[in-house]
């Protein structure tokens, strides 16, 4: 499941952790951090995606910003 909120719903872009550029917002998905459906009554936390356009890094924001290999490898 994954949804494009809008501006006013997610946080503010971050800055590139590896360049300083202004990341680029492309997704959100729910996750409760569990992959079955037991889970689906915890609480459920969003994981937004970004790209950095500047270095072509992709990136995660979960509780932190870390890197998200698997869309990088996706996207080489
Ligand atoms: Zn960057």
């Amino acid at each position: 499941m994954a949804d494009a909120l809008d501006p006013q719903t997610r946080p503010a872009d971050p800055a590139c952790p590896q360049c300083g550029a202004t990341l680029t917002y492309v997704d959100t998905e729910i996750s409760s951090g569990a992959f079955r459906p037991q889970a689906a009554s915890m609480p459920q936390m969003p994981i937004h995606y970004f790209d950095c356009t500047a270095c072509k890094t992709c990136w995660k924001l979960g509780q932190r910003l870390l890197p998200d290999p698997i869309r990088q490898i996706l996207r080489g």
